[in-house]
């Protein structure tokens, strides 16, 4: 993965609340206790990051001081808090107040049952996290503090999923807080909803969104050496079924090679430059002799984010997905909705884009083809041909709606096509939206969310939701408990919500 440590890599801390009241035997209980917890969520499969315990937190100096050192860390991309016992909430205060990584308030205690015949007031004082995690609760309503609440045991895999989920979301705001995006060009001439604030993106999502000439790119192109095309070439014919005309030998070789020699090109200048992800745009091109097609599927298959038509916004959430979504079955790529098959009952949508879908999306060997593309005047792109694997997933747009950001996610499930496509090569993916064809569109067009989203088959839309819980960043999910007319309603309930908590 470019730019990012693997999550195996990052760090939770688990801080664990008190106070001296209860006594140094005591203490040490709550200490052994919530450390055994910790090494439960460090071990959980579906926690992929390293659980960091730390000792027990009984005043402020030292709470805040430990706050600040998560937040002095790169390696720790949030924290989870647990108030073993009761500890005075204002103690936190300090500490909240500077907290600058991502919370998790796990609600629990060290015992699944209760000891029903043998329980005594020392158990009581000792197990009470049933009001230490209010009082807690309070502080961080009261002060504003975002975070995700996960109530439950750890021995049960609902409560660790959740975590673990929590784990990937952060990891992805880490990323996208320390992102770095390419634009070779600007926008596609006229499209509205491609366009944002890169301003405001840098102040809310960390991103660093800068343009580059598209000649830059066609420059590193051209200096590619033959030896490392040679290479990709190689790696295709490990990877891909390749069409004969552009095997080696074939009639149109002399395009894959050139395709080679647009993705060496595009890998070495993002490198250089510690880009996380870029956008291109088909009316802008300069010197470069195809739209990059493979090349672009190729680096998202990387953990590239990218976006087409200048689509930083998408281009962003791509990355995020791909960093969220690491080491997990299934693939994250831009996807476009394209076109509709709306026999009644039986509506689903064909996604694809010009070419650049990403082929984590299935797990097929695709195909290398060359086709000529009908719009822009260029040489035919080289592109990789597949269909994506049905399953579940979740697309997510981000628009920007002047006054704010808003993510929109929707709940989908891939099938396959009803017949073959014999003559649409392209990557794509059919789906069928939750939950139904005309709440899942109609709510789409009232939420103003764009045709370019994330289709991500690796995580679902919690992932998306503590990530937005992060950023503070307004989210509407469409999913099986959606109504048109209750949809509509958050969205006029946000409208409110967001402009006051904004503040003047
Ligand atoms: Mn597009």
């Amino acid at each position: 993965m470019p730019g990012t440590a693997s999550l195996e890599n990052r760090e939770v801390w688990f801080l664990t609340g008190s106070q001296s009241l209860y006594g140094d035997e005591a203490l040490r209980t709550v200490a052994r206790q919530s450390r055994e917890i910790a090494e439960a969520l460090g071990s959980a499969r579906s926690v992929p990051v390293r659980v960091v315990w730390k000792p027990v937190l009984t005043e402020p100096g030292s709470i805040r001081r430990t706050i600040m050192e998560a937040n002095a860390d790169d390696a720790v991309i949030g924290v989870i808090a647990w108030m073993h016992t009761f500890s005075p909430a204002k103690m936190w205060i300090g500490g909240l107040n500077v907290l600058d990584k991502p919370l998790l308030h796990l609600h629990t205690q060290a015992n699944a049952g209760l000891p029903w015949s043998s329980i005594d007031m020392d158990f009581m004082n000792l197990n009470q996290a049933a009001h230490g995690d209010r009082e807690f609760g309070y502080i961080l309503t009261r002060l504003g503090v975002r975070r995700k609440t996960v109530s439950g045991h750890v021995s049960d895999p609902r409560v660790t999923r959740r975590i673990g989920t929590w784990t990937r979301a952060a990891a992805g705001w880490a990323a996208t807080r320390s992102l770095r995006l390419a634009r070779f060009g600007d926008n596609m001439r006229y499209v509205a909803v491609t366009e944002g604030d890169k301003t405001e993106a840098e102040s809310v999502f960390g991103v660093q969104v800068n343009t580059w000439g598209v000649n830059d790119l066609a420059a590193a192109v051209d200096t590619v050496s033959e030896s490392d095309v040679a290479r990709l070439i190689a790696t295709y014919e490990d990877l891909y079924d390749i069409a004969p005309e552009l095997r080696r030998g074939g009639g149109r070789h002399a395009s894959l090679r050139y395709g080679a020699a647009i993705e060496a090109g595009l890998r070495s200048f993002l490198a250089d430059g510690g880009f996380g992800a870029f956008t291109t745009n088909f009316e802008d091109l300069g010197g470069l002799r195809q739209l990059p097609g493979l090349a672009v599927q190729r680096l998202m298959a990387d953990g590239y984010g990218f976006g087409a038509e200048g689509d930083w916004k998408t281009a962003v959430l791509v990355r995020a997905a791909k960093v969220m979504g690491e080491g997990l079955p299934g693939g994250a790529s831009l996807m476009e909705d394209y076109t509709y098959d709306l026999t009644p009952g039986e509506e689903v949508i064909l996604g694809a884009h010009m070419l650049e879908v990403c082929p984590t999306l299935t797990a097929e060997r695709p195909r290398l083809e060359i086709h000529p593309l009908s719009i822009g005047a260029r040489e035919d792109p080289v592109r990789l041909v597949f269909t994506a694997d049905p399953g579940p997933g979740v697309v997510v747009a981000l628009s920007d709606m002047r006054d704010r950001f808003r993510l929109v996610a929707n709940e989908v499930d891939l099938v396959e096509p009803a017949e073959a496509l014999p003559n649409l090569p392209v990557g794509r993916a059919v789906w069928r939206p939750s939950p139904d064809f005309q709440t899942s569109t109609e709510s789409w067009l009232a939420a103003g969310a764009a045709h370019h989203t994330v289709m991500s088959t690796a995580v679902g839309a919690e992932a998306f939701e503590d990530f937005a819980r992060m950023a503070g960043v307004e989210l509407l999910t469409i999913d099986d408990a959606t109504t048109v007319r209750g949809f509509e309603q958050e969205i006029r309930a946000n409208a409110a919500y967001y402009r006051l908590a904004r503040g003047l």
